[in-house]
C-alpha cells in the first residue's frame, strides 16, 4: 500500500463491502487513505472507524437517508444522473462525483461483471456524462475484478481513454474502483505505479483506488474444530462451522478455501455442519489422518467473509481475534446465543 501511494500518487481507499472488521483499522489507517462505501451504515462506520478521507457511494440513496450520507462524507458519487439530478442540491458544497461505466469489465463471473447486459452500475453514454460535466468533479470507475494481469488492467484502461478522454479531460479526480490484485506475489508493481502516474499526468487527476481483497487477501484465517470423520467414497470432515453462514462467497462462486498443505498425504474434504448437502469448504492435503478435536486454518477468509456472516442454522458465530506480529492473539469479539436471538424478533 505505502509503495503505490509513494511511487503512484493515488490515494488508496479501503472498500468497506469487502472487510469493515474496525478493530484494525488502527493499523490499516497508518497505511491508507480512507474508505469508500455502498451505503449509509459503511459512510458512517467508515467516518467514525476509519476517519481520514471518506467516500460516499450507493447504487440508490433513498430521500430519507441523503442528508445523513453527507454529513458523514468528504465526497458522494451518484450512480446515476436521475440519482445526480435528484440529489446535488442536498451535497453542501461537498464534491460530487458519478459512476462512469465504460461498458467494457474483466469479471469472468456474470453475477459480479457490472458490464452484464442491462446493467444498472453507472452511466456509460459519454455524451450524457459531458452534459453534466460543470455538475461534477470526478467519476468513479469499477470494471476490474480479481484482476490479477497489469496487462489487462492496461488495456482495460487504455480503452476507457479512448472513449472517454473528453469526459476525463473536464475532471479533478478520477477513481478507478477495486478489483485489481496488485497486492498478489510477483504483480509488476512499478509497471503499475508508472501506468497511474502517466494517467493521473495525461488528465490532470488525483487518481484513487478502492481496494477491498487487495487490502486484505492472505491476512485473515477461519480457525475450526472437527467434530466427526467418515468415509462416503471420499474421507470427509465436519467442522464446526458453515460456507453458507461463514463463508458465503465459496458457495455463490463455487469455489473451494485454501485447506491443509500441498505436502500432506492424507486427503479430506471438509464439510460445514448446516443441512445444506452441498456445504462444503473444499478438499486438502493433511499430514495425518483427521481426529475428533483437531484445529483446521481455512485460508483466505478476510474478504467478503465477517461482512457476510450470517445465522442460518443457528450455528454459534466465530469470534474475532487479531494475532498480533510478536504473535500474541488478542480476542476482540465473541458472539453468543443472545446475539442470535436478537438478530431476530
Ligand atoms: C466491490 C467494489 C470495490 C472493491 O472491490 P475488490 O474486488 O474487493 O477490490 C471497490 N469499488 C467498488 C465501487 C466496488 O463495487
Amino acid at each position: 500500500m505505502d509503495q503505490i501511494r509513494k511511487q503512484s500518487g493515488a490515494r488508496l481507499l479501503l472498500a468497506l463491502k469487502c472487510f469493515a472488521t474496525w478493530s484494525v483499522f488502527d493499523q490499516m489507517r497508518q497505511h491508507m487513505d480512507g474508505t469508500t462505501s455502498s451505503s449509509l451504515y459503511e459512510v458512517k462506520l467508515g467516518q467514525q472507524k476509519f476517519g481520514k478521507e471518506t467516500h460516499a457511494y450507493s447504487v440508490a440513496f433513498a430521500d430519507h437517508e441523503i442528508d445523513e450520507v453527507i454529513s458523514h462524507c468528504d465526497k458522494i458519487i451518484f450512480n446515476s444522473l436521475s440519482q445526480l439530478t435528484r440529489f446535488e442540491s442536498r451535497a453542501k458544497k461537498k464534491p460530487v462525483g458519478l459512476r462512469l461505466n465504460p461498458g467494457v469489465s474483466l469479471a469472468g463471473f456474470d453475477l459480479a461483471d457490472p458490464a452484464r447486459p442491462f446493467s444498472r452500475l453507472g452511466e456509460s453514454d459519454p455524451h450524457a456524462i459531458l452534459s453534466v460535466i460543470d455538475r461534477i468533479s470526478g467519476v468513479m470507475i469499477h470494471n476490474n475484478c480479481e484482476n490479477a494481469s497489469f496487462e489487462r488492467f492496461d488495456a482495460l484502461l487504455t480503452e476507457v481513454e479512448s472513449r472517454y478522454a473528453d469526459v476525463l479531460q473536464q475532471l479533478e479526480w478520477v477513481s478507478l474502483g477495486g478489483g485489481i490484485s496488485f497486492t498478489e506475489p510477483d504483480y509488476p508493481v512499478e509497471a503499475f505505479c508508472e501506468r497511474l502516474k502517466r494517467f493521473a499526468q495525461d488528465y490532470g487527476v488525483q487518481v484513487y483506488l478502492e481496494p477491498g481483497e487487495a487490502a486484505v487477501r492472505h491476512t485473515t484465517t477461519l480457525e475450526v474444530s472437527v467434530l466427526d470423520v467418515g468415509f462416503r467414497g471420499k474421507h470427509l470432515a465436519v467442522v464446526d462451522s458453515s460456507t453458507e453462514a461463514h463463508m458465503l462467497d465459496l458457495l455463490i462462486y463455487r469455489e473451494s478455501a485454501p485447506l491443509g498443505n500441498a505436502s500432506g498425504i492424507h486427503q479430506y474434504q471438509v464439510c460445514g455442519k448446516t443441512c445444506l448437502a452441498g456445504d462444503i469448504f473444499g478438499e486438502g492435503l493433511f499430514d495425518q489422518p483427521l481426529q475428533v478435536g483437531d484445529r483446521l486454518s481455512i485460508g483466505d477468509a478476510g474478504g467478503y467473509t465477517m461482512v457476510k456472516k450470517n445465522w442460518f442454522n443457528g450455528i454459534h458465530m466465530p469470534a474475532i481475534a487479531i494475532r498480533k506480529v510478536d504473535g500474541t492473539i488478542e480476542l476482540v469479539r465473541e458472539f453468543s446465543y443472545d446475539d442470535y436471538v436478537a438478530s431476530l424478533s
